[in-house]
């Protein structure tokens, strides 16, 4: 069998939440190795993997403006908080002995690259993994809307989004007793039903851009490449 994913250039979507394990904070780096191992597994079956990376792990803006700090300030902090999760990431995949680069949009340059599209195509092109930490480099934005700006602007084929669970389900699985698991859904039934797997703008950016999103457990040792081979449990965000 032809185990070969029908995807050339994806992008994943690796929250910081994910790099915690069973922590409540920061980095657990079994997990990150594991997940490491994941997207190493992806690209030797040929795909150009492009990753970007969350920081809620370490620090969430949203959060610590409620207590009262400027929101802008809080927000330079999160994305601050993703560069450390990408530095993090591309050392377990070189350790590996995956090729990967993490990139900035913030630039720091005495720590790593500055993000340009030109330069990420670049490391894809020559089958490195290219981490885009930083998000948008922009306050009042997420890790998911800077996901959903990536994919479009690498022309990637896919969004493959990590999360908890194995799939878009109507409600709250982890709450709502009767929330079911769907296999398929459009963007504009995802947002009209106000599905939270993704925040707004990030939905609308992929749908703008014709962009499916593939939603996968990343807790799950070898899922993602489970997902994209179609050997795995995963809801996908089709594109109408
Ligand atoms: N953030 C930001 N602009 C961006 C992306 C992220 O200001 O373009 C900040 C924001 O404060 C956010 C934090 O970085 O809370 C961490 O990102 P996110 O919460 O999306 O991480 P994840 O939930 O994926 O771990």
């Amino acid at each position: 069998m032809d185990d070969r994913p029908a995807w050339n250039r994806v992008l994943l979507k690796c929250s910081g939440e994910a790099l915690m394990g069973d922590g409540a904070f920061g980095i657990d780096f079994k997990t990150l190795e594991r997940i490491a191992g994941d997207i190493a597994e992806v690209r030797a079956l040929g795909v150009q993997v492009a990753v970007v990376v969350g920081g809620g792990n370490l620090f969430r803006g949203v959060k610590t403006a409620a207590s009262g700090m400027d929101r802008a300030s809080a927000d330079q902090m999160g994305m601050l908080a993703t560069v450390m999760n990408g530095l993090a990431l591309a050392d377990a995949l070189q350790r590996g002995g995956a090729p990967a680069v993490c990139m900035s949009a913030i630039p720091m340059t005495s720590v790593c690259p500055t993000y340009t599209r030109r330069d990420a195509v670049a490391a894809l092109e020559t089958g490195q993994v290219m981490i885009s930490s930083g998000g948008t480099g922009n306050p009042f934005f997420t890790t998911d809307t800077a996901a959903a700006l990536r994919a479009a602007e690498l022309g990637c084929d896919l969004l493959a989004k990590g999360t908890q669970v194995d799939g878009v389900y109507s409600a709250d699985p982890k709450t709502n007793p009767d929330a079911v698991r769907l296999e398929t859904i459009s963007h504009s039934d995802a947002l009209a039903r106000g599905i939270s797997v993704m925040d707004t703008a990030a939905i609308a950016l992929t749908q703008e851009n014709r962009i499916p999103v593939m939603v996968f457990d990343l807790h799950r040792k070898g899922g993602f490449a489970a997902a994209l081979t179609g050997r795995g449990r995963s809801s996908t965000i089709t594109v109408g």
